[in-house]
């Protein structure tokens, strides 16, 4: 990418305060140029139309962020303070996004068929134009190729505006995949901030789809300003999730999954899972295990193999978290954490693993995104009762139920309103099955055939008097 304007947007590492270096800075003239030459190379055909080059780049560039892990890993973790055993899932996850989506690129949708007046039908789909992306920071290039992997498959052309937190990792993700082959005006990058370079992006009337990961406040913004134009949206916010571990369940297996997945990514991450609700039978003694493992738990140095939660991303955003904690309307009790960390060596942005244990019911804490190491722990009273306590939240991105009951697990899993939700397991992401959110977690879904098909847009063509 290359700015007009010639500031530069830098990058620092959240476990230090170091600087990491600089790309340029864009600037909505930029996206104009940008969103032009995709527009260009869309109309031109030469990606849109050809379904086996496609497949073949993508495998191409595949490979090569596959070759390239041994680089990235390390510039993940250091612009985003990710443990460095969450970077490598990041990279093999980027990498099967590409894979499968690169098989994907040669599936032919749409159908034909006869009309009851005799017409013929044919019913194609076409890529919607130029698609725009806007992702956030947390997993930088998962979340990116999640979504531009399936809409490059349908032929789309792209232009992208990476968080501003992390350029660098992403501008070499890219970088790798124009040497793999992937054409620079079918893939554009514009570093920039939200409410001016995202915000030009959007309101682009040549922009036919925007493809959005974040939070659910600037996905409303989003919204809004993608309808004046008729825009296709994706969009993929924020998440609460329940776990509900009923008194029959593996609760060894149980309580060792949610504390894992309560603070990937130190929390930061929107399928956490944020909320244990507990039958209240086995209530104490699942606390009990939550507590001893989450006071277990190492925060330090995310390069070292032992360390369990890096940085968070700012110290804003640090603040931000210990303010739900330090909340003197908060109920609850602290049982674990509850304060900023400082391991030895870093004087980056780290909080201690916290436990919340009885909050009050529709507490801001189980209500709203946390978006950081923080689980509550509440008991409950039946099945009825876990329903309620699992919907009482805007959001409805993920959640998990963990019963022997196969009854049970079935109804609890069909009446939790979520996106998906995990049945004796938690957080398992397959390339295949598509996910997205309910309610303030977003609209419509990506991953999947059904991921592919929402950057296409479908044609009706009839065919008269062929009766004879
Ligand atoms: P934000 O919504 O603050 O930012 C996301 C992206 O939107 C950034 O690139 C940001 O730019 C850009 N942006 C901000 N304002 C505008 C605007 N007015 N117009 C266009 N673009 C804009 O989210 P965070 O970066 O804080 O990410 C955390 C959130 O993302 C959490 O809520 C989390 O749950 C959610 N998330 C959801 C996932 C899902 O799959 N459902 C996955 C991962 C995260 P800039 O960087 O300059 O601020």
């Amino acid at each position: 990418m290359t700015a007009l304007a010639g500031d530069v947007l830098r990058s620092f590492d959240p476990s230090t305060g170091a600087e990491l270096g600089g790309v340029p800075l864009a600037s909505a003239a930029d996206v104009q140029r940008a969103v032009a030459r995709a527009h260009a190379a869309f109309e031109r055909g030469l990606w849109s139309r050809d379904a086996k080059l496609r497949a073949r780049v993508l495998l191409a560039w595949a490979d090569a962020l596959e070759a390239q892990a041994g680089e990235l890993v390390p510039l993940i973790v250091r612009e985003t303070g990710k443990i460095v055993r969450e970077a490598r899932a990041e990279v093999a996850g980027s990498v099967d996004a590409l894979r499968y989506n690169a098989g994907l690129a040669r599936y032919v949708g749409g159908r034909a068929g006869t009309l009851p007046d005799g017409s013929v039908a044919h019913l194609e789909r076409t890529p919607l134009g130029v698609t725009g992306f806007i992702t956030p920071w947390n997993w930088p290039l998962l979340l990116v190729l999640r979504d531009l992997a399936p809409a490059l498959a349908a032929g789309v052309t792209a232009v992208l505006k990476p968080a501003e937190q992390t350029p660098l990792v992403v501008q070499r993700m890219l970088d790798i995949g124009y040497g793999a082959g992937v054409p620079e005006d079918v893939v554009q990058v514009v570093h920039g901030v939200g409410p001016s370079v995202g915000a030009a992006l959007v309101r682009h009337p040549d922009v036919r789809a925007v493809a959005f990961t974040g939070s659910s406040a600037t996905g409303a913004i989003i919204a809004r300003d993608a309808a004046a134009t008729f825009k296709t949206v994706l969009l993929e916010l924020g998440g609460k999730a329940s776990n509900v571990l009923f008194a029959d369940a593996e609760l060894d297996r149980a309580v060792s999954a949610v504390v894992r997945n309560a603070f990937v990514t130190a929390g930061q991450m929107c399928m956490a899972c944020t909320r244990v609700l507990v039958e209240r039978s086995v209530y104490a003694d699942v606390l009990a295990a939550i507590v001893a493992r989450v006071r277990a738990l190492r925060v330090g140095d995310p390069f070292d193999e032992a360390t369990d939660l890096g940085a968070l991303i700012t110290e804003q955003h640090l603040a931000r978290v210990l303010g739900f904690v330090e909340d003197p309307q908060r109920t609850g009790t602290i049982e674990a954490g509850g304060k900023r960390a400082r391991p030895a060596g870093l004087s980056g942005t780290f909080m201690e693993a916290t436990v919340v244990a009885g909050p009050a019911r529709g507490a801001t804490i189980v209500r709203e995104e946390v978006f950081g190491p923080v689980v509550t722990v509440e008991p409950f009273e039946g099945d009825d009762d876990a329903i309620a306590l699992a919907n009482a939240t805007d959001y409805g991105l993920s959640a998990g139920v963990w019963t022997a009951d196969v009854r049970r697990a079935w109804r609890m899993a069909r009446a939790i309103r979520a996106g998906t939700v995990w049945v004796n397991g938690y957080n398992a992401s397959f390339a295949e099955m598509p996910s997205g959110g309910t309610k303030h977690s977003g609209l419509n879904r990506t991953r999947g055939v059904e991921g592919l098909e929402l950057f296409t847009e479908l044609k009706h063509i009839n065919w008269q008097g062929l009766e004879a």
